[in-house]
């Protein structure tokens, strides 16, 4: 006769569930070999593919998807590259919400070459591509939402309707975009892990690390999440997914 003891009962309904989404942010050729490129970024992207191939309920890349005259462009303000502005949101008439913002080289600009994905990195296995950073006078380096949380992407939905508890993070660069999409990612209510083999940073100092350690963000290694991913089950792609283009217009169909 089935037997099932009550200890092994209550560990049934102990286990936590694992639904995790893979999220590559922002490996686009700008960022890697073009105008804005992060220091050693080219090396991730044969860990990032190995990722890749991770059974992950759903897999995401992010693109920094700006106009010509986005608002964190130097060359907008005629400031040197790499100073400092107080930006404010498009409504703020009384200038009270100001940010401050690093004014970078033009980067990943709709239609050129560095908005594109870096060359050798397998998009192809993204069920889904999110762009952020498109309204000319707002700047988002978080793939959830800007830092004023005026524009939302379609990020935090394909997440939830997937039933996503776990988001793991990769990509560039680890002080900026990375980052405020973990820290996003928690206030969204995922358990938040950050890859660190598989993330560059612009600055040297790594502290980005201790910052999202404060954030209850995991620091983790590609061989953990390997080791962690080997025991799910492949997933049914049963479901089909999309590219979503400004606005939550779906452009393409991907599977
Ligand atoms: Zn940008």
């Amino acid at each position: 006769m089935f037997k099932i003891t009550l200890s092994k009962l209550v560990k049934l309904f102990k286990t936590t569930p694992f639904k995790p989404a893979l999220v590559v942010i922002d490996m686009q050729h700008d960022f890697v070999h073009g105008s804005l490129a992060v220091a050693d970024a080219p090396a991730i992207i044969e860990p990032i593919n190995k990722l890749l191939e991770l059974p992950f309920v759903i897999k995401i890349g992010s693109k920094d998807f700006h106009p010509p005259d986005h608002i964190s462009f130097a060359s907008k303000h005629n400031k040197d590259l790499f100073s400092k502005i107080t930006i404010y949101p498009p409504e703020d008439v009384k200038q009270e919400k100001g940010l401050e913002q690093v004014l970078w080289p033009d980067h990943c600009v709709q239609g050129t070459l560095g908005v594109e994905f870096v060359e050798g990195l397998n998009d192809e296995a993204f069920h889904a591509v999110v762009q952020k950073g498109l309204h000319p006078g707002i700047e988002s380096y978080s793939a959830f939402r800007d830092p004023w949380h005026i524009e939302t992407t379609e990020l935090p939905g394909l997440l939830k309707d997937r039933g996503i508890t776990h988001v793991y993070l990769v990509g560039v660069a680890g002080d900026y975009c990375v980052k405020s999409t973990a820290v996003d990612a928690v206030e969204f209510g995922f358990k938040t892990h950050v890859i660190r083999d598989a993330v560059r940073s612009v600055g040297k100092t790594g502290e980005e690390w201790k910052e999202m350690k404060k954030k209850k963000i995991q620091i983790v290694t590609s061989a953990q999440v390997t080791k962690r991913l080997s025991q799910v089950k492949p997933v049914r792609r049963s479901w089909r997914l999309f590219r979503f283009g400004p606005c939550g217009s779906q452009m393409q169909a991907i599977q």
